[in-house]
């Protein structure tokens, strides 16, 4: 029996050692850590490759989120909407600038926020919109721009799991981070493009705000020791610049591999009949879905989990408990029924075994594991 991870950033390591030390060599023989050269190429590259403008290298995800919102001017009495079914950074950045946050429900089949239902909570107080491209596939983002074109809302798009995800409209490509608003990226270890530490990105199309979300980066400062505004010590360092720019030469690749193990996943469901059981995940046509994670939904979860569990095969649940219930966003004023499918996703998702490197074996094992427990199931 072979144990399968979740993930498995050793052996992606492997592929790429050589070139690593090569460029964290260039770093240290040059002694400059913070911003600089490094950053400055590895924003000029990752914008290049995202088509954008701008790209500012930041701290985290976390971050490139609440120096949108900062740049956007979200402050006290403002509205912000998002998901209630991602990871806690999407809600957390409204409520540390004192805007409130206000959930708008998931569509079913691709987990991603429904703009019929965020069009049902806009109020004249809505400043901006959080849609996140979940798991790796963009939001229908031709009705996000046209909600916030019609309504004068800045557009904060949580790009955290999508980096090199894509969606065709009309005949066009559409990035995410693309959309005209801000694209928020994470380059945490686990994520598609990946840093050996903390790293995120915010991109935006104006000059005005690139040079904002570059002067809030560092304390709000216009030159050294001049501050006009209280900004954030939110830097990206040379290190990790250097390790992004050796990544971000592979991710195409990397991106390629995941989508052909999710294809594979999806014959393997069908060959040891499982799709009575397993709902895998759904890539929503135009979409070009990069598999952060691979998703499904599954009939009595739990037990299912602790079953695969057994077998050394190792799964997670993202997430389990929907944004709007969280204890620390209570006095936004929502209760448990409030978002009918993002609840009843938390209860029945399931993350399988997702990266580049995963073997065909290693899958077949995981289907198989999977039909003997829905055979001792049924
Ligand atoms: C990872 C993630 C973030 C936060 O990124 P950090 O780099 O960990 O701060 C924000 N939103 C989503 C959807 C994420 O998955």
């Amino acid at each position: 029996m072979m144990a399968i991870p979740s993930f498995d950033l050793k052996r992606n390591y492997a592929r790429v050692e050589g070139e690593i030390k090569e460029a964290l060599d260039r770093v240290l023989e040059s002694q400059h850590f913070i911003l600089g050269p490094e950053v400055a190429a590895f924003e000029k590259e990752a914008a290049a490759y995202l088509d954008v403008p701008h790209a500012v290298g930041v701290a985290s995800g976390s971050d490139s989120l609440l120096l949108a919102l900062m740049t956007a001017g979200v402050g006290p009495g403002d509205e912000v909407i998002t998901t209630p079914f991602s990871f806690f950074a999407t809600a957390s950045c409204i409520t540390r600038l004192g805007a409130k946050p206000v959930f708008a429900d998931v569509e079913p089949d691709s987990y991603n926020i429904s703009m019929e239902r965020v069009r049902e909570v806009i109020t004249p107080a809505t400043k901006a919109l959080i849609p996140v491209h979940l798991f790796g596939q963009l939001c229908r983002v031709e009705q996000i721009k046209e909600t916030i074109d019609e309504n004068g809302i800045a557009l904060v798009e949580d790009c955290a799991q999508a980096f090199g995800a894509h969606r065709t409209v009309k005949g066009r490509i559409v990035r995410a981070g693309g959309c005209g608003g801000y694209g928020c990226f994470s380059f945490f270890p686990t994520k598609n493009l990946a840093a050996y530490g903390d790293a995120g990105m915010t991109t935006c199309f104006g000059d005005r705000e690139a040079e904002e979300l570059s002067r809030l980066r560092v304390h709000g400062a216009s030159t050294t020791y001049k501050h006009d505004e209280v900004g954030l010590n939110s830097r990206l360092d040379a290190m990790q610049a250097a390790i992004l720019r050796v990544r971000l030469r592979h991710i195409e690749t990397w991106t390629e591999e995941r989508r052909e193990a999710a294809r594979r996943y999806g014959l393997l469901f069908a060959e040891y009949g499982v799709l009575e059981f397993i709902t895998p995940p759904a890539e929503t046509p135009g979409n070009r879905h990069t598999y952060h994670q691979y998703v499904v939904r599954a009939r009595r979860r739990d037990d299912l989990q602790k079953f695969l569990a057994g077998r050394e095969i190792t799964t997670r649940v993202y997430y389990p408990l929907p944004l709007h219930m969280q204890p620390c966003f209570e006095s936004a004023g929502y209760k448990k029924g409030d978002m009918p499918v993002s609840e009843s996703l938390c209860g029945d998702v399931l993350a399988l075994p997702m990266f580049p490197e995963l073997q065909p074996e290693e899958q077949e094992c995981v289907v198989a594991a999977i039909a003997e427990f829905c055979g001792s199931a049924s």
